[in-house]
């Protein structure tokens, strides 16, 4: 085998490797492809989830771990983003679909175990997982939104949830090839709710993104670093490792103690 192809990488590897391997559990990255302040790509969801995706996978595979990472969706949903020039958008039931079509194969082909790695917060994966185990009980479906792993204040100065610290210095640690030099980035300052209940965030309503920032960024990214984005890469890949080693072990008719 050439020595950069990744056995565990979908879009990397070959019928000749996989129709002798048996891989128990897929990982699916999720992004999106939107507006990320003035200095982000586009892709800056898809490029992190894949990327978390692909290391985790690594360390999981080198303690043994049958996991197979497909190919990352690079739509997500965007309702409250569709006015922002050349933001796309899944309807949540367009995105319902895809994953049932994803899960029918994995079923029929007894990869049993999926797990959603996600990295945008419009999409939403809850109702669906629940509707989609009614109609494929034998699977053992799990969700991760990896950027609500980790106590984001332990290694970022600034928060926010969008194209902030955090994003930008992922970005700058993993493709700082695609980011803007600092004089551009805008301040990701963000129009709070005028309805107390939706402002403290005890009561939710979808943000109209175009209404609420002017950069399109929520979070100053001032303070972002390629170190800082390192050192929270390395602890989340790790931290996401262990899950997909456990996922992998486990008998999904056993799993409760
Ligand atoms: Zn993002």
């Amino acid at each position: 085998m050439h020595s950069d192809m990744r056995p565990y990488i979908l879009s990397e590897t070959n019928w000749y490797t996989t129709k002798n391997e048996k891989f128990d559990l897929a990982v699916l990255p999720w992004g999106a492809t939107e507006a990320h302040n003035f200095h982000l790509p586009y892709s800056s969801d898809n490029v992190e989830s894949e990327s978390i995706a692909a290391e985790s996978a690594r360390l999981a595979w080198e303690n043994g771990a049958k996991v197979i990472v497909l190919p990352c969706i690079p739509v997500g949903v965007n309702t409250g983003q569709r006015d922002i020039y050349l933001d796309l958008n899944l309807n949540p039931t367009t995105q319902m679909a895809i994953l049932s079509d994803l899960i029918d194969v994995l079923s029929l082909q007894k990869i049993k175990k999926l797990l959603i790695l996600n990295g945008h917060g419009g999409n939403d994966f809850k109702i669906m997982v629940r509707e989609l185990g009614v109609k494929y009980p034998e699977m053992l479906l799990g969700i991760c939104n990896w950027y609500q792993i980790l106590d984001k204040k332990q290694y970022f100065d600034n928060q926010g949830d969008h194209a902030d610290e955090m994003e930008t210095s992922l970005l700058l640690y993993l493709r700082p090839d695609l980011v803007l030099s600092r004089e551009k980035w805008g301040r990701g300052t963000e129009k709070k709710n005028k309805i107390k209940g939706f402002r403290e965030g005890w009561a939710w309503a979808e943000r109209k993104w175009s209404k609420i920032t002017e950069d399109t960024g929520i979070g100053n990214p001032e303070l972002a670093s390629a170190e800082k984005g390192k050192k929270y890469f390395d602890s989340l890949a790790l931290k996401i490792s262990g899950l997909l080693v456990e996922m992998c072990k486990a008998d999904p008719g056993d799993l409760y103690e």
